[in-house]
């Protein structure tokens, strides 16, 4: 996405179904690094033109287009990451030890990568698996 001569990443991304002459729609949602504002790329193939389009939104503009827009959406780029919340690339163990007046009655055993995202791979209590 491009504001204030500098070309950035969207935060967001909705997409939407197919209308007759408008598919693969989407919307890039985004705040400008520069002038923080916040700002949206609608963007569509029109089957009319045989081309695609682009258009841009800004601030005020941004809540219209998603008010209009939200009830075609199907899916968000932040809904699959939260969905998804896998740990990925490199993996490291962590034991949390839960502790019950002072004696250790069980150990959990976390599979961690380093941005934090972790699953419970183990639980073992009273030092049995
Ligand atoms: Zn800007």
């Amino acid at each position: 996405m491009r504001h204030c001569n500098s070309v950035f990443k969207a935060q967001d991304i909705w997409f939407f179904c197919d209308e007759e002459n408008k598919i693969k729609r989407k919307l890039y949602l985004a705040f400008c690094p520069i002038c923080q504002k916040s700002i949206a790329l609608y963007s569509y193939f029109d089957n009319k033109i045989n081309d695609y389009v682009e258009k841009y939104y800004y601030s005020g503009g941004v809540e219209r287009i998603k008010q209009k827009l939200k009830s075609d959406r199907t899916a968000t780029m932040l809904g699959f990451k939260n969905n998804y919340k896998m740990p990925s690339g490199f993996k490291y163990g962590i034991n949390k030890e839960i502790k019950k007046m002072g004696k250790i009655v069980e150990i959990r055993q976390f599979a961690s990568d380093f941005e934090g995202n972790k699953i419970l791979v183990k639980k073992i209590k009273n030092g049995k698996p």
